[in-house]
């Protein structure tokens, strides 16, 4: 349920919802609206009935169900776009289109600064890179944990560029935290509970991936595991759904992108480079994206894709990411929008 409040609302009224909201045994959350607030009211959907009763509570415009299994992801409790703020200067779900790049793992300290200079050069506003590799097979690389986090943070301190970097279990969650700005639940992740729950607790944006076999509606119930924890720092990322295609690595859904933003007030980005598994094919869906009203991109880039420990042929060089950030000013523009 949601209680709407009325406009210009007291703060002694507000308390006063949320007091009873937590004697009734729910868990509210408190939404700012542009014009008035709205406080969620999360837990068992049994005693609708008692929490109607507050619609007699001075200050409460009225309360009403929210219909989908979803409700701080919903826009039926929020509408409208959510802002996910990464640091001073970036913002994510805004008129800006927000363009995180870099390599997949981070490899060494010349690999990952040489890849933040060049994607910064070309016009990127978060560094991607991976420490903690959640690698299909146990045989592969699998990152160089606490010291790529150290060599993360040195590309940022150079560039002054925020980075995103993966989380895979709870009990490292807290250190990646100590380091990077934005933590990514990667699509293996996308439906593990007790790791979406750790990072709902902790302070900093997640840009969460959809599963390889993950509905909509099953996407945003892992998003509403993350808030309904405190977090409502949520970036959705759609990088390929598996289907009986072989050409590509996986099947980009951008119809994700008119979806989700029917659905959620949450921003969205899209990966082509997991979406396709191709660097030929990387560009024109960043394009799509874009056009499709995507809120981001998360793009592999390095500078040496032939010899990249894992990704490599899905990774643009430099020089195809800086004619690709070029062209997509364009798109961008197109759907006013900034880059
Ligand atoms: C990645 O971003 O490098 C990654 C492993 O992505 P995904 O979880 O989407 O496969
Ligand atoms: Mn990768």
């Amino acid at each position: 349920m949601i209680i709407v409040m009325k406009s210009g609302a007291a703060k002694k009224d507000k308390d006063e919802v949320l007091k009873r909201i937590k004697e009734l045994g729910y868990k509210p959350h408190v939404i700012h609206g542009e014009t008035r607030d709205v406080i969620g009211a999360i837990g068992d959907e049994r005693g609708k009935a008692v929490l109607q009763a507050l619609e007699s509570l001075h200050g409460v415009e009225n309360v009403v169900p929210i219909l989908q299994p979803y409700k701080l992801a919903s826009k039926e409790v929020k509408k409208e776009s959510s802002l996910v703020k990464i640091s001073d200067d970036v913002v994510i779900g805004g008129k800006q289109v927000i363009i995180m790049a870099g390599p997949c793992a981070v490899e060494s300290e010349q690999q990952i600064l040489d890849s933040a200079i060049a994607v910064k050069k070309a016009g990127a506003h978060v560094l991607r890179g991976g420490a903690f590799k959640p690698r299909t097979s146990p045989y592969s690389f699998q990152g160089l944990e606490e010291g790529g986090l150290k060599l993360l943070a040195k590309a940022r301190e150079l560039t002054g560029m925020p980075f995103v970097t993966e989380v895979i279990d709870p009990e490292t969650a807290d250190l990646v935290a100590e380091y990077a700005d934005i933590l990514q639940i990667g699509a293996r992740n996308s439906q593990n509970f007790a790791l979406l729950k750790k990072v709902g607790q902790l302070r900093k944006p997640v840009l969460l991936k959809r599963g390889m076999a993950m509905t909509i509606q099953e996407f945003l119930m892992s998003a509403e595991y993350v808030m309904s924890e405190g977090n409502q720092s949520v970036i959705l990322c759609e990088r390929g759904i598996r289907t009986f295609e072989t050409a590509t690595r996986n099947t980009l859904d951008l119809s994700a992108i008119p979806v989700l933003k029917e659905k959620t007030h949450l921003p969205i980005v899209i990966d082509p480079s997991h979406g396709t598994g191709n660097h030929r094919y990387v560009a024109p869906m960043c394009f799509a994206a874009v056009a499709a009203g995507a809120d981001g991109l998360i793009v592999e880039v390095h500078p040496d894709p032939e010899h990249a420990s894992s990704d490599g042929p899905q990774s643009l060089k430099p020089a195809k990411f800086d004619v690709m950030m070029a062209k997509l000013k364009l798109f961008a523009e197109a759907g006013d929008r900034t880059l």
